[in-house]
Protein backbone atom coordinates (compact mmCIF):
# COMPACT_ATOMS: atom_id res chain seq x y z
CA UNK A 1 0.00 0.00 0.00
CA UNK A 2 1.42 3.46 -0.78
CA UNK A 3 1.14 5.76 1.93
CA UNK A 4 -0.88 9.31 1.11
CA UNK A 5 1.34 12.09 1.10
CA UNK A 6 1.38 14.25 4.27
CA UNK A 7 -0.80 16.87 4.02
CA UNK A 8 -0.76 20.03 6.88
CA UNK A 9 -3.49 18.60 9.30
CA UNK A 10 -1.29 15.13 9.39
CA UNK A 11 1.80 17.16 9.76
CA UNK A 12 0.03 19.32 12.96
CA UNK A 13 -1.30 15.74 13.94
CA UNK A 14 2.35 14.36 13.81
CA UNK A 15 3.65 17.02 15.37
CA UNK A 16 0.96 16.57 18.48
CA UNK A 17 2.14 12.85 19.07
CA UNK A 18 6.08 13.75 18.79
CA UNK A 19 6.77 13.11 22.95
CA UNK A 20 10.06 15.48 22.29
CA UNK A 21 7.89 18.52 20.57
CA UNK A 22 5.42 18.18 23.23
CA UNK A 23 8.08 18.61 25.81
CA UNK A 24 9.86 20.83 24.23
CA UNK A 25 6.37 23.40 24.44
CA UNK A 26 5.72 22.32 28.23
CA UNK A 27 9.12 23.49 29.32
CA UNK A 28 9.32 26.66 27.20
CA UNK A 29 5.60 27.23 29.33
CA UNK A 30 7.08 26.49 32.60
CA UNK A 31 9.89 28.97 32.11
CA UNK A 32 8.31 31.92 30.69
CA UNK A 33 5.66 31.28 33.91
CA UNK A 34 8.30 31.42 35.83
CA UNK A 35 10.08 34.71 34.19
CA UNK A 36 13.18 33.35 32.87
CA UNK A 37 14.62 34.45 29.70
CA UNK A 38 14.88 32.44 26.28
CA UNK A 39 18.27 31.38 26.46
CA UNK A 40 17.15 29.32 29.72
CA UNK A 41 14.90 27.78 28.02
CA UNK A 42 17.62 27.84 24.69
CA UNK A 43 19.84 25.50 27.10
CA UNK A 44 17.05 22.96 28.24
CA UNK A 45 15.50 22.56 24.98
CA UNK A 46 17.82 19.71 24.29
CA UNK A 47 20.58 17.73 26.19
CA UNK A 48 23.59 18.80 26.86
CA UNK A 49 25.47 15.67 25.77
CA UNK A 50 24.45 13.33 23.44
CA UNK A 51 26.51 10.77 22.60
CA UNK A 52 25.51 7.90 19.45
CA UNK A 53 27.63 4.47 19.65
CA UNK A 54 28.05 1.41 18.00
CA UNK A 55 28.11 -1.86 19.55
CA UNK A 56 29.48 -4.83 17.77
CA UNK A 57 28.16 -8.17 19.27
CA UNK A 58 29.18 -11.95 18.04
CA UNK A 59 25.65 -13.72 18.29
CA UNK A 60 24.98 -17.03 18.75
CA UNK A 61 25.28 -18.13 14.96
CA UNK A 62 28.77 -16.66 15.28
CA UNK A 63 28.09 -13.68 12.91
CA UNK A 64 28.61 -10.25 14.12
CA UNK A 65 25.88 -7.83 14.55
CA UNK A 66 26.13 -4.31 15.39
CA UNK A 67 24.01 -2.68 17.36
CA UNK A 68 23.65 0.99 18.05
CA UNK A 69 22.98 2.48 21.19
CA UNK A 70 22.31 5.96 22.73
CA UNK A 71 23.42 7.78 26.05
CA UNK A 72 21.45 11.47 26.92
CA UNK A 73 22.75 13.98 29.63
CA UNK A 74 20.18 16.72 29.64
CA UNK A 75 22.07 18.94 32.28
CA UNK A 76 24.22 18.35 34.71
CA UNK A 77 23.83 21.38 37.04
CA UNK A 78 22.33 20.41 39.74
CA UNK A 79 24.41 16.92 40.12
CA UNK A 80 25.15 13.82 38.20
CA UNK A 81 22.62 13.03 35.38
CA UNK A 82 20.47 10.15 36.60
CA UNK A 83 18.58 7.38 34.31
CA UNK A 84 17.65 4.37 32.70
CA UNK A 85 18.69 2.11 29.48
CA UNK A 86 15.87 0.95 27.54
CA UNK A 87 15.95 -2.00 25.49
CA UNK A 88 13.22 -1.72 22.75
CA UNK A 89 13.51 -1.80 18.66
CA UNK A 90 11.57 1.81 18.42
CA UNK A 91 14.18 3.27 20.52
CA UNK A 92 15.70 6.74 18.54
CA UNK A 93 17.62 9.82 19.39
CA UNK A 94 14.64 11.92 19.35
CA UNK A 95 12.69 9.33 21.82
CA UNK A 96 16.00 9.25 24.43
CA UNK A 97 16.31 12.78 24.34
CA UNK A 98 12.68 13.92 25.40
CA UNK A 99 13.25 11.25 28.02
CA UNK A 100 16.16 12.95 29.31
CA UNK A 101 14.37 16.17 29.62
CA UNK A 102 11.22 14.05 31.54
CA UNK A 103 14.51 12.62 34.27
CA UNK A 104 15.47 15.97 34.65
CA UNK A 105 12.02 17.19 35.46
CA UNK A 106 11.30 14.15 37.96
CA UNK A 107 14.50 15.03 40.18
CA UNK A 108 13.77 18.60 40.29
CA UNK A 109 9.76 17.23 41.40
CA UNK A 110 10.83 15.25 44.20
CA UNK A 111 14.26 17.47 44.77
CA UNK A 112 17.06 14.86 44.31
CA UNK A 113 20.47 16.02 44.04
CA UNK A 114 20.57 15.26 40.01
CA UNK A 115 20.08 16.06 36.28
CA UNK A 116 18.39 13.87 34.02
CA UNK A 117 19.87 11.41 31.83
CA UNK A 118 18.71 8.55 29.78
CA UNK A 119 20.01 5.54 27.84
CA UNK A 120 18.47 3.10 24.61
CA UNK A 121 19.56 0.49 22.21
CA UNK A 122 18.33 0.06 19.09
CA UNK A 123 16.89 -3.99 20.02
CA UNK A 124 14.47 -6.49 20.33
CA UNK A 125 15.16 -8.47 23.85
CA UNK A 126 12.50 -10.88 23.06
CA UNK A 127 14.17 -12.30 20.39
CA UNK A 128 17.40 -12.79 21.46
CA UNK A 129 19.04 -15.19 23.97
CA UNK A 130 20.84 -14.51 27.38
CA UNK A 131 24.47 -14.62 25.98
CA UNK A 132 23.57 -12.26 23.38
CA UNK A 133 21.61 -9.59 25.47
CA UNK A 134 24.86 -9.90 27.87
CA UNK A 135 27.21 -9.14 25.10
CA UNK A 136 25.21 -5.91 24.27
CA UNK A 137 25.07 -4.54 28.05
CA UNK A 138 28.81 -4.77 28.41
CA UNK A 139 29.47 -3.70 25.02
CA UNK A 140 27.15 -0.85 25.92
CA UNK A 141 28.95 0.10 29.02
CA UNK A 142 32.92 -0.39 27.61
CA UNK A 143 31.20 2.22 24.40
CA UNK A 144 29.48 5.12 26.90
CA UNK A 145 32.25 4.29 29.82
CA UNK A 146 34.08 7.61 29.59
CA UNK A 147 30.87 9.88 29.67
CA UNK A 148 29.31 7.77 32.23
CA UNK A 149 30.36 6.95 36.08
CA UNK A 150 28.85 7.62 39.77
CA UNK A 151 29.55 11.17 40.06
CA UNK A 152 28.99 11.71 36.50
CA UNK A 153 25.94 9.91 35.14
CA UNK A 154 24.18 6.63 36.72
CA UNK A 155 22.07 4.63 34.45
CA UNK A 156 19.14 2.52 35.78
CA UNK A 157 16.58 -0.35 34.71
CA UNK A 158 13.95 1.39 32.17
CA UNK A 159 11.62 -0.48 29.17
CA UNK A 160 12.73 -4.47 28.52
CA UNK A 161 15.74 -4.14 31.01
CA UNK A 162 16.21 -5.76 34.68
CA UNK A 163 18.50 -6.08 37.46
CA UNK A 164 20.15 -9.03 35.73
CA UNK A 165 21.27 -6.75 32.96
CA UNK A 166 22.52 -4.00 35.69
CA UNK A 167 24.77 -6.48 36.94
CA UNK A 168 26.48 -7.55 34.05
CA UNK A 169 26.42 -3.93 33.15
CA UNK A 170 27.93 -3.27 36.99
CA UNK A 171 30.88 -5.94 36.35
CA UNK A 172 31.53 -4.53 32.88
CA UNK A 173 32.41 -0.38 34.67
CA UNK A 174 33.89 -2.45 37.72
CA UNK A 175 36.49 -3.94 35.20
CA UNK A 176 37.00 -1.54 33.25
CA UNK A 177 37.45 0.85 36.70
CA UNK A 178 39.83 -2.02 38.24
CA UNK A 179 37.44 -1.60 41.71
CA UNK A 180 34.23 -2.65 42.67
CA UNK A 181 31.88 -0.17 41.73
CA UNK A 182 28.04 -0.46 43.04
CA UNK A 183 27.01 3.42 42.88
CA UNK A 184 27.89 3.13 38.84
CA UNK A 185 24.26 1.94 38.28
CA UNK A 186 21.05 1.17 39.90
CA UNK A 187 18.37 -1.08 40.49
CA UNK A 188 20.76 -4.00 40.68
CA UNK A 189 20.07 -7.22 43.02
CA UNK A 190 19.79 -7.08 46.09
CA UNK A 191 22.96 -9.28 46.90
CA UNK A 192 24.84 -6.56 44.05
CA UNK A 193 24.09 -3.79 46.40
CA UNK A 194 20.41 -3.18 45.27
CA UNK A 195 17.96 -1.51 47.43
CA UNK A 196 15.11 -2.85 48.83
CA UNK A 197 11.56 -1.79 47.34
CA UNK A 198 12.98 -0.91 43.99
CA UNK A 199 11.12 -3.39 41.90
CA UNK A 200 8.18 -2.01 43.55
CA UNK A 201 8.83 1.66 43.96
CA UNK A 202 7.00 3.08 40.65
CA UNK A 203 3.76 1.34 41.86
CA UNK A 204 4.57 2.49 45.14
CA UNK A 205 4.93 6.51 44.30
CA UNK A 206 1.79 5.92 42.29
CA UNK A 207 0.19 4.71 45.03
CA UNK A 208 1.18 7.31 47.36
CA UNK A 209 0.32 9.57 44.55
CA UNK A 210 -3.55 8.19 44.46
CA UNK A 211 -3.97 8.80 48.07
CA UNK A 212 -2.93 12.36 48.53
CA UNK A 213 -4.79 13.13 44.84
CA UNK A 214 -7.79 10.99 46.58
CA UNK A 215 -7.51 13.45 49.99
CA UNK A 216 -8.01 16.32 47.78
CA UNK A 217 -11.03 15.05 46.07
CA UNK A 218 -12.48 13.76 48.71
CA UNK A 219 -12.63 10.25 47.64
CA UNK A 220 -11.93 7.44 50.11
CA UNK A 221 -9.60 4.54 48.44
CA UNK A 222 -11.08 2.00 50.24
CA UNK A 223 -14.49 1.14 47.90
CA UNK A 224 -12.68 3.26 44.99
CA UNK A 225 -13.57 2.09 41.69
CA UNK A 226 -10.01 1.75 39.79
CA UNK A 227 -9.24 1.06 36.28
CA UNK A 228 -5.86 0.28 35.57
CA UNK A 229 -4.55 0.46 32.00
CA UNK A 230 -1.17 -1.73 31.14
CA UNK A 231 -0.93 -5.01 33.36
CA UNK A 232 3.11 -4.86 33.12
CA UNK A 233 5.99 -4.11 36.08
CA UNK A 234 3.62 -0.80 37.08
CA UNK A 235 0.56 -1.96 36.11
CA UNK A 236 0.24 -5.28 37.87
CA UNK A 237 2.52 -3.80 41.09
CA UNK A 238 -0.40 -0.97 41.19
CA UNK A 239 -3.53 -2.77 40.82
CA UNK A 240 -1.97 -5.28 43.38
CA UNK A 241 -1.39 -2.25 45.80
CA UNK A 242 -4.83 -0.92 45.14
CA UNK A 243 -6.79 -4.55 45.92
CA UNK A 244 -4.62 -4.78 49.08
CA UNK A 245 -6.08 -1.37 50.23
CA UNK A 246 -9.41 -2.07 49.51
CA UNK A 247 -10.08 -0.38 46.14
CA UNK A 248 -12.37 -2.29 43.87
CA UNK A 249 -10.10 -2.81 40.80
CA UNK A 250 -12.92 -2.88 38.10
CA UNK A 251 -10.91 -2.71 35.08
CA UNK A 252 -7.08 -4.54 33.87
CA UNK A 253 -5.94 -4.36 29.98
CA UNK A 254 -2.89 -5.62 28.55
CA UNK A 255 -1.95 -5.62 24.89
CA UNK A 256 -4.55 -8.00 23.63
CA UNK A 257 -7.56 -6.26 25.19
CA UNK A 258 -9.13 -5.46 28.38
CA UNK A 259 -10.91 -7.25 31.19
CA UNK A 260 -14.62 -5.23 32.85
CA UNK A 261 -16.41 -6.39 35.86
CA UNK A 262 -18.09 -3.52 38.05
CA UNK A 263 -17.98 -5.29 40.91
CA UNK A 264 -13.99 -6.18 41.22
CA UNK A 265 -11.70 -8.35 39.28
CA UNK A 266 -9.68 -11.22 41.71
CA UNK A 267 -6.26 -9.71 40.99
CA UNK A 268 -4.43 -12.52 42.88
CA UNK A 269 -5.89 -14.75 40.49
CA UNK A 270 -5.39 -12.72 37.28
CA UNK A 271 -1.62 -12.09 38.29
CA UNK A 272 -1.47 -16.13 39.04
CA UNK A 273 -2.29 -16.59 35.31
CA UNK A 274 0.03 -13.78 33.90
CA UNK A 275 2.61 -15.39 35.41
CA UNK A 276 1.50 -18.79 34.72
CA UNK A 277 1.28 -17.99 31.01
CA UNK A 278 2.86 -14.43 30.32
CA UNK A 279 -0.29 -12.68 29.25
CA UNK A 280 -4.13 -12.83 30.92
CA UNK A 281 -6.84 -11.38 28.79
CA UNK A 282 -6.12 -13.65 25.82
CA UNK A 283 -7.49 -15.97 28.31
CA UNK A 284 -11.10 -14.70 28.72
CA UNK A 285 -13.66 -14.88 26.55
CA UNK A 286 -15.69 -11.60 27.53
CA UNK A 287 -13.24 -8.87 26.73
CA UNK A 288 -12.95 -5.26 25.74
CA UNK A 289 -11.04 -2.82 23.76
CA UNK A 290 -8.27 -0.85 25.36
CA UNK A 291 -10.34 2.48 24.03
CA UNK A 292 -13.83 0.94 26.03
CA UNK A 293 -11.19 0.26 29.27
CA UNK A 294 -10.53 3.92 29.38
CA UNK A 295 -13.79 5.45 28.79
CA UNK A 296 -15.67 2.87 31.92
CA UNK A 297 -17.18 4.61 34.57
CA UNK A 298 -14.94 4.52 37.87
CA UNK A 299 -13.23 6.80 40.13
CA UNK A 300 -9.60 6.70 39.83
CA UNK A 301 -8.09 5.76 35.68
CA UNK A 302 -4.36 5.14 35.49
CA UNK A 303 -2.88 4.58 32.38
CA UNK A 304 0.12 1.99 33.17
CA UNK A 305 0.91 0.91 29.25
CA UNK A 306 1.98 3.41 26.36
CA UNK A 307 1.98 7.02 24.73
CA UNK A 308 -0.86 8.94 23.88
CA UNK A 309 -3.95 6.83 24.94
CA UNK A 310 -5.77 9.79 26.10
CA UNK A 311 -6.13 12.27 23.12
CA UNK A 312 -8.58 15.14 22.14
CA UNK A 313 -10.73 12.34 20.72
CA UNK A 314 -11.52 10.45 23.99
CA UNK A 315 -10.72 13.50 26.62
CA UNK A 316 -14.52 14.29 26.61
CA UNK A 317 -15.84 10.50 27.30
CA UNK A 318 -13.34 10.04 30.35
CA UNK A 319 -15.45 9.54 33.17
CA UNK A 320 -13.10 9.25 36.15
CA UNK A 321 -12.51 11.48 38.61
CA UNK A 322 -8.89 11.41 38.65
CA UNK A 323 -6.89 10.71 36.23
CA UNK A 324 -2.71 9.37 36.94
CA UNK A 325 -0.24 8.79 34.76
CA UNK A 326 1.69 6.22 35.75
CA UNK A 327 3.08 5.52 32.29
CA UNK A 328 5.06 8.08 30.07
CA UNK A 329 3.13 10.47 28.02
CA UNK A 330 -0.36 8.90 28.01
CA UNK A 331 -1.80 12.09 27.97
CA UNK A 332 -1.61 14.51 24.92
CA UNK A 333 -1.64 18.19 25.81
CA UNK A 334 -5.14 18.66 24.11
CA UNK A 335 -6.31 16.35 26.16
CA UNK A 336 -4.59 17.60 29.48
CA UNK A 337 -6.48 21.04 28.53
CA UNK A 338 -9.85 19.10 28.10
CA UNK A 339 -9.13 17.05 31.34
CA UNK A 340 -8.08 20.17 33.30
CA UNK A 341 -11.59 22.20 32.39
CA UNK A 342 -13.83 19.18 32.81
CA UNK A 343 -12.37 19.39 36.72
CA UNK A 344 -10.85 15.72 36.35
CA UNK A 345 -7.68 15.72 38.73
CA UNK A 346 -4.46 15.17 36.64
CA UNK A 347 -1.63 13.54 38.13
CA UNK A 348 1.15 13.79 35.33
CA UNK A 349 3.77 11.44 34.49
CA UNK A 350 6.74 13.10 35.62
CA UNK A 351 5.52 13.28 39.47
CA UNK A 352 3.43 9.58 39.24
CA UNK A 353 6.77 7.97 38.01
CA UNK A 354 9.48 9.65 40.59
CA UNK A 355 9.20 6.73 42.77
CA UNK A 356 11.29 4.89 40.50
CA UNK A 357 14.77 7.00 40.62
CA UNK A 358 14.12 7.74 44.37
CA UNK A 359 14.51 4.55 45.16
CA UNK A 360 17.27 4.36 42.76
CA UNK A 361 18.79 8.01 44.51
CA UNK A 362 18.55 5.60 47.66
CA UNK A 363 20.20 2.91 46.60
CA UNK A 364 22.69 4.96 44.86
CA UNK A 365 23.26 6.69 48.92
CA UNK A 366 23.35 3.30 50.76
CA UNK A 367 26.39 2.46 47.79
CA UNK A 368 27.97 5.72 48.72
CA UNK A 369 27.91 4.47 52.28
CA UNK A 370 28.07 0.76 52.23
CA UNK A 371 25.10 1.18 55.00
CA UNK A 372 21.65 -0.60 53.89
CA UNK A 373 18.77 0.06 55.03
CA UNK A 374 15.58 -2.02 55.59
CA UNK A 375 12.10 -2.14 53.51
CA UNK A 376 10.50 -0.11 56.02
CA UNK A 377 13.14 2.41 56.55
CA UNK A 378 13.33 2.69 52.27
CA UNK A 379 9.04 2.91 52.23
CA UNK A 380 8.99 5.56 54.77
CA UNK A 381 11.40 7.35 53.05
CA UNK A 382 10.06 6.91 50.01
CA UNK A 383 6.61 8.22 51.57
CA UNK A 384 8.16 11.99 52.34
CA UNK A 385 9.48 12.40 49.26
CA UNK A 386 6.52 11.69 47.12
CA UNK A 387 4.13 13.40 49.20
CA UNK A 388 6.27 16.56 49.18
CA UNK A 389 6.35 16.20 45.66
CA UNK A 390 2.97 15.89 45.22
CA UNK A 391 2.62 19.31 47.25
CA UNK A 392 4.82 21.36 45.95
CA UNK A 393 2.82 20.49 42.10
CA UNK A 394 -0.40 20.96 43.61
CA UNK A 395 -0.10 24.15 45.49
CA UNK A 396 1.69 25.69 42.22
CA UNK A 397 -1.13 24.62 40.58
CA UNK A 398 -3.38 26.08 42.70
CA UNK A 399 -1.75 29.24 43.05
CA UNK A 400 -0.49 30.10 39.93
CA UNK A 401 -3.79 28.57 38.01
CA UNK A 402 -2.05 26.39 35.89
CA UNK A 403 -2.83 23.14 35.19
CA UNK A 404 -0.97 20.26 37.01
CA UNK A 405 1.22 18.83 33.93
CA UNK A 406 2.23 22.42 33.94
CA UNK A 407 2.76 23.16 37.18
CA UNK A 408 4.64 19.91 37.77
CA UNK A 409 7.16 20.97 34.58
CA UNK A 410 7.17 24.45 36.74
CA UNK A 411 8.65 22.37 39.72
CA UNK A 412 10.59 20.42 38.17
CA UNK A 413 12.71 23.29 36.17
CA UNK A 414 13.23 25.58 38.79
CA UNK A 415 16.57 24.07 40.75
CA UNK A 416 17.93 23.33 37.39
CA UNK A 417 17.42 26.47 35.60
CA UNK A 418 18.55 28.15 39.28
CA UNK A 419 21.63 26.03 39.41
CA UNK A 420 22.81 26.70 36.00
CA UNK A 421 22.68 30.58 36.78
CA UNK A 422 24.71 29.99 39.61
CA UNK A 423 26.91 28.19 37.91
CA UNK A 424 27.10 31.21 35.60
CA UNK A 425 25.98 29.28 32.36
CA UNK A 426 22.87 31.59 31.33
N1 LIG B 1 13.75 4.35 34.19
C1 LIG B 1 13.14 4.85 35.38
C2 LIG B 1 12.48 6.18 35.09
O1 LIG B 1 12.22 6.48 33.97
C3 LIG B 1 14.08 4.87 36.56
C4 LIG B 1 15.30 5.71 36.41
C5 LIG B 1 16.26 5.53 37.56
O2 LIG B 1 15.97 4.70 38.43
O3 LIG B 1 17.29 6.20 37.55
O4 LIG B 1 12.15 6.92 35.98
Amino acid sequence: MVADKPTDTANEQNDKLDVLKSTQTVVKKALDKLGYPDEVYELMKEPVRMMTVRIPVRMDNDKIKIFTGYRAQHNDAVGPTKGGVRFHPNVSEKEVKALSIWMSLKAGIVDLPYGGGKGGIVCDPREMSFRELEGVSRGYVRAISQIVGPTKDIPAPDVFTNSQIMAWMMDEYSRIDEFNNPGFITGKPLVLGGSHGRETATAKGVTICIEEAAKKKGINVEGARVVVQGFGNAGSFLAKFMHDRGAKVIGISDAYGGLHDPDGLDIDYLLDRRDSFGTVTNLFKNTITNEELLELDCDILVPAAIENQITEDNAHNVKATIVVEAANGPTTLDATRILSERGILLVPDVLASSGGVTVSYFEWVQNNQGYYWTEDEVEEKLQKVIVKGFDNVYRTAETRRVDMRLAAYMVGVRKMAEASRFRGWI
